[in-house]
C-alpha cells in the first residue's frame, strides 16, 4: 500500500515539476505571440507586402520550427498550437520556414491572386493586362533576388520571340526596361543577348533594393544564372558583394542606363509606348516594369517640406556631427536612422513618431534605441506630428501641445507608397480590382484557415519560371 502511494506521489511530483514549469511558459510564449498579432492587426502590419507563408492550420502540429527559422525576426508566431502570420509585411519571401516544416503545412506563395487588390493580373509570361506591357521582380508580387533574375530575362525571351516574327521600326526601341534593380538588369542583360535595341530607365543608381539594405547585410539567395555574365553560386552574399558585381556587369557590358530618370508615364500610342520620364520620352514596341513594389517614400505633406535640409534616407551617419537632427518615424529603417546619428559627436538627435510606443522594429533595434533614450543619446517624441519645418527649427504637435524644437536637418523615413495607382493609371488591372469592398492598404486579409486550391505557392510560381526559361532558351550571341 505504501510503495502504490509512493509511486503516486512521486508521478504526480514529476507531473508538478515537468508539466506545469512546460505547461506555464507554453501559455505565455502563445500570449505574447497573440499579443503581437493584434497589434499587428491593429496597425495594418499583418498584411504582406507581396508574398506570405500560407499555413495550413489543419495540418500545422504548432512545433515552431518555421518561427525559428526566419530571419526577418517575427513574420510568423505560434498561437495556441497553430502558425500563424504575425508581421506579414516583413516577409521577404526566401522559404526557410516552408524548408524547416516537418509536415508541409506551410508554402510560401501569394494567396488568392484573384482577390488581390495588389497584384497586377499578368499571363503565365508575366504580361499584363496590356498588351505588350510586362512586368519583371518583385512588383509582380514575388520577392528575392532570384525570382527577379530569372523574370527579368524571361520576359525578355518573351519580347524577342515575338520580334523575331516582326521588325520593329526605325527610331523605335525594342524594350524599355524601367528599374535597374536585379530584374532590370537581368532583363538589359537578355536584350543584350538577344541583340535587341533596349535601355534602362532608373530614377536612383543602378542596384534597386538592395542599395538600400543595412551595411554589411547578408544576403541569402539560391544559385541562379545572369544572363551573359554565369552563374552567382553562393547561397550567401553580402550586399556589398553583390553592389560590386552588377557594377562589374553594367561595366562589362556598357548596359545603357539613365540613372535620375523617374518615369511618370508608360502611355500606349497606336503599337507603340511612350515612356515619359520629367526630361525625356522613350518610345518602344515593349516595356517591362522591373520596378519593385517599395514605391516612392511617404511625404508628410507639410509647410517647409521643400527645404534642402529635408531627405529621405540616410546615406552616411558619419556625415553629420554637431547638428540638431530630427528623426520622422517609427519602423526600423527611422530607429536604425536614429541610432546611427545619436552615435556620431554632439549631435541631438529627436525621433518623431505618431504611435505611443515603437512596435515595428526589430529587437536589435528595439534594445539599441531604449538603451539610447535611457542614456539622453536621443529624444523620443511620442505621439507626436509634424506641423512645419522652418529653417532652423521644427514644429510639431503633441499630447501636450505644440513644440518647437531646434533643427539642422530632418530625415522622414515613414514608409513607401506603393506603384499601384501609376500602374493602374497605364491600364493594368488588379485582382479584386472589381471587388465591392475598396482597400488603400497594401497585401490581404490573411486567411485563418486551411488554404484552396487556387493559391498560389512559391514552388508553382518558380517551377513556371523554369519551365519557361527552358522552353524560351535564346540564341547564343555572338
Ligand atoms: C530588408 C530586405 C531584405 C531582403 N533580403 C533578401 C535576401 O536575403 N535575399 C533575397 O533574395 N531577397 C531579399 N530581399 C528582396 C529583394 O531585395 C527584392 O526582391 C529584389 O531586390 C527585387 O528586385 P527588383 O529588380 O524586382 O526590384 P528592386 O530591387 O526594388 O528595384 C526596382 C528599381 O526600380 C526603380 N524604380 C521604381 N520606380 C521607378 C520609377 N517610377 N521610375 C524609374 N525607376 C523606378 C527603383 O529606383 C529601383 O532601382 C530583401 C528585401 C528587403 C527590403
Ligand atoms: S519566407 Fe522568409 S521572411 Fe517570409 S516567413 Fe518564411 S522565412 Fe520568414
Ligand atoms: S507551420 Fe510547420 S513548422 Fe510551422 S509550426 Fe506548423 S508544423 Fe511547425
Amino acid at each position: 500500500m505504501m510503495e502504490h502511494i509512493f509511486i503516486w506521489a512521486s508521478a504526480g511530483l514529476l507531473i508538478v515539476m515537468v508539466f506545469v514549469p512546460y505547461w506555464l511558459s507554453f501559455r505565455r510564449r502563445h500570449t505574447v505571440a497573440a499579443t503581437h498579432k493584434k497589434e499587428a492587426q491593429q496597425l495594418g502590419l499583418d498584411k504582406p507586402r507581396a508574398q506570405y507563408p500560407l499555413i495550413d492550420s489543419s495540418l500545422c502540429i504548432g512545433c515552431g520550427s518555421c518561427v525559428r527559422a526566419c530571419p526577418e525576426g517575427d513574420v510568423l508566431g505560434v498561437v495556441y498550437g497553430t502558425a500563424v502570420v504575425i508581421n506579414g509585411e516583413r516577409c521577404v519571401g526566401h522559404g526557410c520556414c516552408e524548408r524547416v516544416c516537418p509536415v508541409g503545412a506551410l508554402k510560401v506563395g501569394l494567396g488568392d491572386v484573384s482577390m488581390r487588390e495588389d497584384i497586377p493580373i499578368m499571363t503565365d509570361l508575366n504580361e499584363t493586362t496590356v498588351p505588350g506591357l510586362f512586368i519583371a521582380g518583385e512588383l509582380g508580387g514575388m520577392s528575392l533576388i532570384k525570382n527577379a533574375i530569372d523574370q527579368g530575362q524571361m520576359v525578355v525571351g518573351e519580347i524577342a520571340s515575338r520580334i523575331s516574327k516582326s521588325a520593329t521600326p526605325d527610331g523605335i526601341l525594342d524594350v524599355v526596361i524601367v528599374g535597374a534593380g536585379p530584374a532590370g538588369l537581368s532583363a538589359a542583360l537578355a536584350a543584350i543577348k538577344h541583340g535587341m535595341s533596349y535601355t534602362i530607365l532608373d530614377e536612383h543608381p543602378p542596384g534597386g533594393t538592395i542599395l538600400h539594405y543595412p551595411r554589411r547585410k547578408l544576403v541569402m539567395t539560391q544559385p541562379v544564372e545572369i544572363p551573359l555574365y554565369g552563374w552567382l553560386k553562393k547561397n550567401e552574399y553580402s550586399k556589398e558583394e553583390l553592389l560590386e558585381i552588377w557594377q562589374d556587369i553594367i561595366g562589362r557590358f556598357s548596359i545603357s542606363i539613365s540613372s535620375g530618370a523617374r518615369v511618370e508615364s508608360v502611355t500606349k500610342v497606336g503599337e507603340c509606348f511612350e515612356v515619359k520620364t520629367s526630361q525625356q520620352t522613350a518610345r518602344s514596341r515593349h516595356v517591362v516594369l522591373a520596378m519593385g513594389r517599395r514605391g516612392t517614400p511617404r511625404k508628410l505633406d507639410v509647410p517647409g517640406e521643400d527645404l534642402a535640409k529635408v531627405t529621405y534616407k540616410l546615406v552616411d551617419a558619419q556625415s553629420y556631427n554637431d547638428c540638431h537632427l530630427l528623426v520622422v518615424g517609427g519602423g526600423d529603417s527611422a530607429v536604425e536612422a536614429a541610432v546611427g546619428l545619436a552615435r556620431q559627436s554632439g549631435n541631438t538627435v529627436s525621433i518623431s513618431y505618431r504611435k505611443g510606443s515603437f512596435f515595428r522594429v526589430k529587437k536589435k533595434n528595439e534594445n539599441a534605441i531604449t538603451s539610447l533614450i535611457s542614456s539622453k543619446g536621443i529624444r523620443p517624441i511620442f505621439d507626436s506630428q509634424v506641423l512645419e519645418i522652418r529653417e532652423k527649427t521644427v514644429l510639431l504637435s503633441t499630447k501636450d501641445g505644440q513644440l518647437e524644437i531646434p533643427n539642422d536637418y530632418v530625415f522622414v523615413l515613414a514608409g513607401g507608397v506603393p506603384p499601384f495607382a501609376a500602374l493602374k493609371q497605364m491600364g493594368v488591372t488588379f485582382g479584386g480590382q472589381n471587388k465591392d469592398t475598396k482597400s488603400d492598404k497594401p497585401g490581404p486579409d490573411l486567411p485563418s484557415k486551411t488554404p484552396g486550391p487556387k493559391l498560389q505557392t512559391l514552388d508553382a510560381v518558380k517551377a513556371r519560371s523554369r519551365e519557361r526559361a527552358a522552353s524560351n532558351q535564346p540564341p547564343v550571341a555572338a
